[in-house]
């Protein structure tokens, strides 16, 4: 420690009298806050802990307590304790501030501003153990009328050419993390949990390891501005192919994976030289307009031979109705839109606390644009950023949405405890790291059933929540705000999220 630096953030304690001293803490802090003394004693420096929790959750005899913060600041409103800190840190290194996991800022979160409705005597509810609810969804064009002509002998015949859609067993989708920014065995647990759910998950910007070949069906393969790991091969593997423009937790900025998470097989995924910097650049060097990305759209639709639905995502940002509207119409399938509190493996913390939109708003007044355009039916919209359970997605879907990607919830599932150290390729539960053998400590069968767990529990927990609205298809619920109130929501807001306030 250094005279100046900023005090601990967190304090480790062992209760001496419960310590059987089998190093198991020391083993397992990829930090370094734990040290094997010449006499066996464990020297304790809590100046490097994170609060990962790892050894907490490794002590065989509960004898680690971590408390947080034991050393407070002279309080401030306007220079609090973070505010300061960051000034000292920046004052000494000079450098951006990295953070890893989404926005920390305490803004209002308007999921929990918003409450659903439920039947009362004059519409009743649907018992969803007994009466048969539907949760597929289907993501794509979708024709604006049907042409079905009477045969002759009588039966039917569709005449409308159909676009390719995904069928997703849930609403419930796992987001883009690339291997690179998480391991080979978390990816492989997400790629499993998909397969069994029924749902997709995306590659990332880091192409598609051929271990993940067995889920190709369940990947949506992403084309960022970097194309690592893109080549014909790659496209044609995945169910779905998906443009990266943005992300929620760094709008207007590329992506950046450090030479050292750049091991041998993570470079042989991405195409580059093992122990290099991987730079996404800000913008795709052929995208300038809508016109440009359509013509993208079409270039991967015309390789794979017009069998696979293209998506477009974009950060929730000022103006992403019309962002939305111009996608729609540059033939891509569906539009996803990344809310600000969406997760990363790292983004400079300036972007991350302050640039981009709410998804609650960015959903929904996209998805009135698009009515309003008549163009809805053109396009998917895929809602993501900060989905913390099944009743954001409800709130999701009622708001304009067909599905959700879920991210950091899949990695707290996994065994994540947000600790916001990702940028560093140190994760203690074997997820953001390419060390192998903090990797191996990740299980995939393990976890793809902790994530499995996850996906259908909200399913369930889904389909009581539209019961209890008196709905038994997702399809009704898309875009119903009636079933939406706002409480303690300003009038502009609820404006934009065009739902009523409690009460009316
Ligand atoms: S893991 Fe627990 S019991 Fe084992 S050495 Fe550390 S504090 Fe002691
Ligand atoms: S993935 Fe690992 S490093 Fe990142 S927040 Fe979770 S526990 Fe921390």
């Amino acid at each position: 420690m250094s005279l100046g630096s900023v005090p601990l953030k967190y304090r480790i304690q062992i209760d001496r009298q419960q310590c059987m001293q089998c190093m198991r803490c020391v083993d397992n802090c990829s930090y370094g806050v734990f040290r094997e003394e010449d006499d066996g004693n464990i020297l304790i420096d809590s100046r490097k802990c994170t609060a990962c929790h790892r050894c907490i959750s490794m002590c065989p005899r509960d004898a680690i307590n971590l408390s947080e913060r034991p050393v407070d600041y002279r309080s401030h409103p306007l220079w609090t304790p973070e505010a300061r800190e960051d000034v000292i840190n920046q004052s000494r290194s000079g450098r951006i501030v990295l953070a890893g996991m989404g926005n920390a800022k305490d803004y209002p979160i308007i999921y929990d501003r918003l409450v659903l409705d439920a039947c009362q005597v004059t519409n009743p509810s649907i018992d969803p153990l007994r009466e048969p609810m539907e949760l597929r969804t289907y993501l794509g064009q979708k024709p604006s009328k049907l042409d079905i002509r009477k045969q002759e002998n009588g039966d039917f015949e569709l005449n409308t050419k159909l676009s390719p859609n995904l069928e997703l067993q849930t609403p419930i989708m796992i987001g883009h993390m690339s291997y690179g920014a998480i391991s080979l065995n978390a990816q492989l647990s997400l790629a499993k949990a998909a397969a069994k759910t029924g749902t997709y998950m995306g590659t990332g910007e880091g192409g598609l390891h051929k271990d993940i070949y067995p889920y190709q069906d369940n990947m949506i393969v992403q084309v960022a501005s970097g194309r690592f790991g893109v080549d014909i091969n790659y496209l044609e593997r995945g169910a779905a192919i998906e443009i990266k423009i943005g992300q929620g937790a760094k709008p207007g900025i590329g992506g950046h994976l450090p030479g050292e998470k750049v091991c041998t097989d993570v470079s042989c995924t991405r195409m580059i030289p093992a122990g290099s910097d991987a730079i996404s650049p800000a913008p795709h060097h052929d995208i300038y307009s809508i016109e440009d990305l359509a013509q993208l759209v079409r270039g991967l639709k015309e390789a794979t031979e017009w069998k696979k639905p293209v998506f477009v995502k974009i950060a929730a940002v000022h103006n992403v109705a019309a962002v939305a509207a111009g996608i729609a119409r540059s033939s891509a399938d569906a539009v996803v839109i990344d809310g600000f509190r969406g997760g990363t493996g790292a983004s400079p913390k300036v972007f991350r606390d302050n640039v981009g939109i709410p998804i609650e708003a960015a959903v929904a007044s996209v998805d009135q644009k698009l009515n309003d355009q008549g163009i809805r039916n053109k396009v998917s919209v895929i809602a993501s950023g900060g989905i913390r359970n099944s009743a954001d997605i409800a709130k999701s879907i009622a708001l304009g949405a067909d599905a959700v990607y879920i991210g950091t919830a899949a990695l707290i599932s996994m065994g994540c405890r947000v600790c916001g150290n990702c940028y560093r390729g140190l994760c203690p539960w074997g997820i953001a790291t390419q060390r192998e053998d903090l990797v191996s400590r990740l299980d995939p069968e393990v976890e793809s059933e902790h994530v499995a767990n996850l996906i259908n529990s909200w399913t369930l927990e889904l389909s009581e929540l539209m019961g209890a609205a008196g709905i038994n298809s997702i399809e009704s619920l898309r875009g119903n705000r009636s079933r939406l109130r706002g409480y303690m929501l300003d009038e502009g807001t609820l404006d934009v999220l065009q739902v009523k306030p409690v009460g009316a």
